[in-house]
């Protein structure tokens, strides 16, 4: 069975109350019986000794036994709720306080038992006695008997007390309760309510709405940690769903074109308009070499999607190594009349793939060229930072937009710049790119203004040797 969440809140909520009261009462009832009691013995013992005090008094004064006013002695025991006797040396009784007024206690006794219930129960109702030596100049003349019910000593307003007490923990434990009840239903229903949101959000993004997201307003921080989850999901999703839909139109539009070409050229010649020449062989060839270039490509990809990358690391000399890469490029960038620098840190030596650190390199040199602007410049940078490579490759070209950003390290990705430029890129280089940075347990982050430029940073950790 399913409980929703503001039910068990407040059950919870309600059974910790209802305990704490309960053991609260258990506790108090248990302390108090014990001091009450050590008090009334001793409140007791000090009245017995006062009243065998006053009857010595009495005797030691008479020679007579018999004619001593008892008037005082039956004032007292009425009084103090005792029964006193006295005897005289020869088991004689002299006086008798008689013991109708004692029956009050009983009663007394069944009354204080239903009030107080079980926990303030004392030993009431049981009846002793307690004889004490009659004394005249220090000589014993006789004895006292002091008789009392357990309740003799129990004054009706220490009942009273304990009764009110426990009365109060009745009353408390209903305002607890009804309080209790009242916080943990608002407490509850401020807990379930951004849950049952999140969950509405969570299941318009299942139906396939993924423009829903979850209110973040909440004060509990898991709640709103959730809230950041699923919002981020769906803001993955989404974009996900978006490059979905642009790869496919993507990918059409850069088989068409070549298709397109490919087909206008056949049917002129089976139309007899065209000659199959040489050179216009030469242009199918450049539509077909464009068409498996880019099942190339994908073919790449798929594999490193799949697969572990595995690398062939080996130790070398990353300065002379991206020198040689720069001066390869060299050429290429002055037929254009482009500049190309470095300031690279001599003599680092580090453990990786060469092989993919020549792509990498190449990948971003190749980039810059193509989106460089007339004037345009390219410096690429090597530094030792900690223990860390850094490597900057910053050019002035036509830059990437922010929206594209986040964007261009995914499959096929292209800007709509780049697209208008017809560099002949499929949008590949940089996911592949950022796969064997990734590899390397890199990190590669870009920064881009559009028409000021664009730097891509490499950060590889741990890779120098000595
Ligand atoms: P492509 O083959 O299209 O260059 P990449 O994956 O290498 O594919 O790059 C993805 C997209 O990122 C490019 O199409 C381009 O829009 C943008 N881009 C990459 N490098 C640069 C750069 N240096 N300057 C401007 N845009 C760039």
């Amino acid at each position: 069975m399913k409980i929703s969440l503001m039910k068990k809140l407040s059950l919870g909520f309600l059974i910790v109350v209802l305990a704490s009261i309960i053991i609260a009462s258990i506790i108090s009832n248990y302390t108090i019986q014990r001091k009450f009691n050590n008090y009334l013995v001793d409140e007791h013992k000090t009245k017995v000794d006062n009243v065998v005090k006053i009857i010595n008094n009495l005797y030691s004064k008479s020679s007579n036994l018999s004619i001593v006013d008892t008037d005082e002695i039956q004032r007292n025991a009425e009084l103090q709720e005792l029964y006193i006797e006295i005897k005289d040396i020869n088991n004689n009784t002299i006086y008798s306080s008689g013991n109708s007024y004692l029956k009050h206690n009983t009663m007394m006794d069944n009354m204080m038992g239903s009030m107080m219930g079980n926990f303030s129960r004392m030993n009431i109702g049981e009846y002793s006695e307690e004889k004490y030596p009659l004394l005249s100049n220090n000589k014993s003349i006789g004895t006292i008997t002091v008789g009392y019910y357990g309740t003799s000593y129990l004054s009706s307003a220490s009942v009273a007390f304990i009764s009110t007490l426990n009365h109060s923990f009745m009353l408390s434990a209903i305002a607890a309760l009804i309080l209790g009840l009242f916080i943990s239903m608002v407490f509850s229903k401020q807990l379930s309510k951004p849950l049952v949101n999140i969950t509405e959000t969570a299941n318009k993004m299942r139906d396939g709405n993924l423009e829903v997201r979850a209110s973040t307003d909440t004060n509990t921080k898991e709640v709103a940690e959730l809230s950041h989850s699923i919002n981020y999901l769906a803001e993955t999703l989404k974009n996900q769903e978006m490059l979905r839909k642009r790869l496919t139109s993507d990918m059409a539009h850069e088989l068409r074109t070549p298709l397109t070409t490919l087909k206008t050229h056949v049917e002129a010649f089976i139309d007899g308009v065209w000659e199959p020449t040489p050179e216009k062989l030469e242009i199918f060839y450049d539509e077909i070499e464009r068409i498996t270039k880019m099942v190339d490509n994908l073919r790449d990809l798929s594999k490193l999607e799949q697969t572990n990358l595995n690398l062939n690391k080996s130790n070398f000399d990353i300065s002379s190594e991206l020198k040689k890469i720069i001066n390869t490029f060299k050429p290429l960038y002055l037929e254009k009349n482009y500049e190309l620098n470095c300031s690279i840190v001599p003599e680092l030596k580090v453990m990786m793939d060469k092989d993919k650190f020549v792509q990498i390199i190449n990948n971003l040199l190749s980039n810059s060229y193509k989106y460089l602007k007339p004037n345009g410049k390219v410096n690429v940078i090597l530094k030792k930072e900690n223990q860390n490579i850094i490597i900057q490759v910053i050019d002035n070209g036509i830059g990437i937009p922010e929206k594209d950003l986040p964007y261009i390290f995914e499959r096929f990705y292209r800007t709509d710049l780049s697209r208008n430029k017809n560099t002949g890129g499929s949008g590949i280089g940089l996911t592949i790119t950022k796969a064997f940075v990734d590899a390397h347990g890199g990190k590669i982050t870009v920064k881009s203004s559009i028409n000021i430029g664009t730097t891509f940073t490499i950060e590889f950790p741990n890779i120098i040797t000595f």
